[in-house]
C-alpha cells in the first residue's frame, strides 16, 4: 500500500469547501493532510443558492446540525420548483420533491391515476403530492416529524446564501485541520509523466501534493489549462450560455419553493432566502443581448435591488475526463448544466461520494478513474436529458428561441425514455438515478405529455374502489396540510436566522 499523504485543493468556492469538509470528515489530519488554496482577488461565483434533497444528506453525513446550518446561512425551505410559462404563456406547473403514492405502491398509484384520467375523472396529479399541496398553501412541516401522516411522503431541500454556506463549510474544515492558503496560482508544475507536482503562487511559494482537486471554477486551472482533459459541449441541446444575476430585498415572506419563469430567450429564477431574494435570467446570447436580458430581469424584480446586475457567461457540457492523472475536477471546473433543477451543488457532493468509493493510492490506478469518469458522465447525461425535457415539449411559438426549442433535435437517450413513457407511463430503471420517476411524471404532465395508455394489469383492480380511495385521500391531504404552520411561521418558531450584519 502506498497511501496518499497530501491532497491539495485549488479553489475555495462551494466545491472546494465541500471537498475539504468531506476529506477531513473521513481522515484525521495525521492520516491525510489537506491544504486549500484560494485567491480573494479572483473570488467565487457565489450564485448556487437553490439545492435539492440530497444536499441535506451531505450535511447529515458531515454531522452538521441542520438547524444551525439554516440559521447561519439565512436558509429557507424548498419543497420543489414552480414552473411558469414553459408549456404556454400563463400556464404553471409544480415539480415537487418527495413521492406521490396515495398510500399505494408509487407505480401502481400512477397507473391507477392514468386510468382515472381515461375514465374522465378530474384528479390532478399534484393534488396527491404532499410537497405540491404544501407549496400551494405556502405551508411547511418536517416530514420526519409527521410519520403516519400524508406529509411523511414529502421531502425538502434548502435555499441558502452561497457566500455564507461556503464560509460555514470553511469553518467546519479549518476546525478539523484543513490548512487554508491565500494566494493566486500563477503556474502549475508537472512531473515527467504529466501528473501535477505542485502549484506556484504569485508570492513564489510552491504548494505540492500527491493528489489535486481542481475546484478553480469555469477556468479549470489544472484539469483543462494544464491537463487538457477536453470538454463535451452540449450547447446544441441547451443553447443558453449566459446569466444575469441580482439580489433584492424581500417584499413578502419567502415561499417554500424556487420559481422558474420562462422568458423570451430562456428563463428567470427567484430564490427566496430569509434575508433577501436571489434573482437571475439565464438566456441564449444568440437570441438576446446582455442589455435586453438585464432590462427584462430588472423590470420583473419584486423588491429593491441590493447588488448591481452581474453577467456570468458559461458553456453547457462536461469535461471528457473529470478525473485525469492525479487530478479530480469538481464543481464548475468539471462541467456545468444550467441551474434549472438546481443540480450543480448536488454534482459536487456526488463527485465526492464517487471519489471516496474510488479513493486512489499514490499511483492513481487508472481503473479507478475510468470507472469514476463513467459514473459521473452517467449522472451528467441524466441531468442533461432531464433539463432538455423542460424545453423540448414546449408548445410556445411566440419567440425565435421557443420556436427553436419546439423543433429541436432531442438526445437519443431522451427520445428512448420518452418513447417508453408515452406508451404506458413506464420509465427505464437505472441504479442510483437522481431524478426518480415522480420527477419525470411531474414535468411531463406539466408540459402536457401524458402516456397514451396504462398497464392492462390495472384493470384487475375494482375502479369504483380506487376512485373512492383517491377522492378520500386527496381530501385528507388537503385538510391535513391546511392546518400546518405557514412556512414563515415555521421558520420563526424553529430556525430564524439572525439579522444580517450590514456591509
Ligand atoms: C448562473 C448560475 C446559477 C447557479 N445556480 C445554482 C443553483 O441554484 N443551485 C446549484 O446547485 N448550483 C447553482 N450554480 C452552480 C454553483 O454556483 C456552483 O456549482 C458552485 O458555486 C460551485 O462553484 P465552484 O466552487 O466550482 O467555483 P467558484 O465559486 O468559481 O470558485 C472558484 C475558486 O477558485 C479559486 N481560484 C480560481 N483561480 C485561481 C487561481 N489562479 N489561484 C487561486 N485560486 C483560484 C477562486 O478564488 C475561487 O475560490 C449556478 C451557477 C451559475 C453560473
Amino acid at each position: 500500500m502506498n497511501p496518499l499523504k497530501k491532497i491539495t485543493i485549488v479553489g475555495g468556492g462551494t466545491a472546494g469547501w465541500i471537498a475539504a469538509a468531506v476529506l477531513c470528515n473521513q481522515f484525521s489530519a495525521e492520516e491525510l493532510s489537506v491544504e486549500l488554496v484560494e485567491s480573494a482577488d479572483i473570488g467565487t461565483i457565489g450564485v448556487g443558492e437553490s439545492t435539492i434533497p440530497p444536499f441535506l444528506e451531505l450535511l447529515h453525513s458531515l454531522n452538521i446540525d441542520e438547524k444551525d446550518f439554516i440559521e447561519k446561512t439565512q436558509a429557507s425551505f424548498k419543497l420543489g420548483i414552480q414552473f411558469s410559462d414553459w408549456k404556454q404563456l400563463n400556464e404553471t406547473y409544480f415539480h415537487p420533491f418527495g413521492s406521490i403514492s396515495a398510500n399505494m405502491d408509487e407505480y401502481v398509484f400512477y397507473q391507477n391515476w392514468l386510468k382515472s384520467c381515461a375514465e374522465g375523472d378530474d384528479f390532478a396529479l399534484q393534488d396527491f403530492s404532499a410537497c405540491s399541496v404544501m407549496a400551494k398553501h405556502k405551508k411547511f412541516f418536517l416530514p420526519q416529524s409527521a410519520s403516519k401522516t400524508p406529509v411523511s411522503e414529502a421531502s425538502y431541500a434548502l435555499h441558502l446564501d452561497a457566500g455564507l454556506a461556503a464560509r460555514y463549510l470553511r469553518d467546519y474544515a479549518e476546525q478539523r485541520g484543513v490548512k487554508r492558503t491565500e494566494g493566486k496560482i500563477v503556474d502549475v508544475v508537472q512531473t515527467d509523466n504529466g501528473d501535477i507536482r505542485s502549484v506556484r503562487l504569485q508570492s513564489g511559494e510552491e504548494i505540492a501534493g500527491d493528489f489535486f482537486i481542481d475546484c478553480s471554477g469555469f477556468r479549470g486551472l489544472l484539469i483543462e489549462q494544464t491537463l487538457k482533459a477536453g470538454y463535451e459541449d452540449w450547447s446544441h441541446y441547451l443553447p443558453c450560455d449566459r446569466a444575469v444575476v441580482v439580489q433584492t430585498e424581500n417584499t413578502a415572506p419567502p415561499p417554500p419553493y424556487t420559481r422558474a419563469t420562462a422568458q423570451a430567450a430562456g428563463w428567470s429564477w427567484k430564490i427566496p432566502l430569509q434575508h433577501r431574494t436571489g434573482n437571475g435570467y439565464v438566456y441564449a446570447s444568440q437570441y438576446c443581448s446582455d442589455e435586453e436580458a438585464t432590462q427584462t430581469l430588472l423590470q420583473q424584480l419584486e423588491g429593491n435591488p441590493i447588488t448591481e446586475p452581474r453577467i456570468i457567461p458559461f458553456q453547457t457540457g462536461m469535461r471528457k475526463e473529470i478525473w485525469k492523472n492525479n487530478c479530480l475536477s469538481l464543481g464548475l471546473a468539471s462541467g456545468f448544466i444550467e441551474p434549472l433543477e438546481s443540480t450543480a451543488i448536488h454534482l459536487i457532493a456526488r463527485g465526492m461520494v464517487h471519489f471516496m468509493r474510488h479513493f486512489p493510492e499514490k499511483d492513481c490506478q487508472p481503473a479507478l478513474s475510468r470507472e469514476f469518469n463513467r459514473r459521473m458522465a452517467t449522472d451528467y447525461r441524466e441531468i442533461r436529458d432531464f433539463i432538455v425535457l423542460h424545453y423540448c415539449l414546449t408548445e410556445r411559438e411566440d419567440t425565435p428561441f421557443w420556436r427553436w426549442c419546439k423543433t429541436m433535435q432531442w438526445p437519443e437517450s431522451l427520445q428512448y425514455t420518452l418513447d417508453y413513457f408515452k406508451t404506458q407511463g413506464g420509465l427505464p430503471e437505472e441504479i442510483d438515478r437522481l431524478f426518480a420517476p415522480v420527477s419525470w411524471r411531474s414535468v411531463c404532465e406539466g408540459m402536457g405529455l401524458r402516456p397514451g395508455s396504462y398497464s392492462p394489469l390495472i384493470n384487475s383492480f375494482n375502479y369504483a374502489t380506487t376512485r373512492s380511495h383517491l377522492t378520500n385521500y386527496r381530501q385528507a391531504l388537503e385538510d391535513f396540510i391546511r392546518q400546518l404552520p405557514d412556512h414563515e411561521v415555521f421558520i420563526e418558531k424553529h430556525c430564524r436566522a439572525q439579522k444580517p450584519i450590514a456591509a
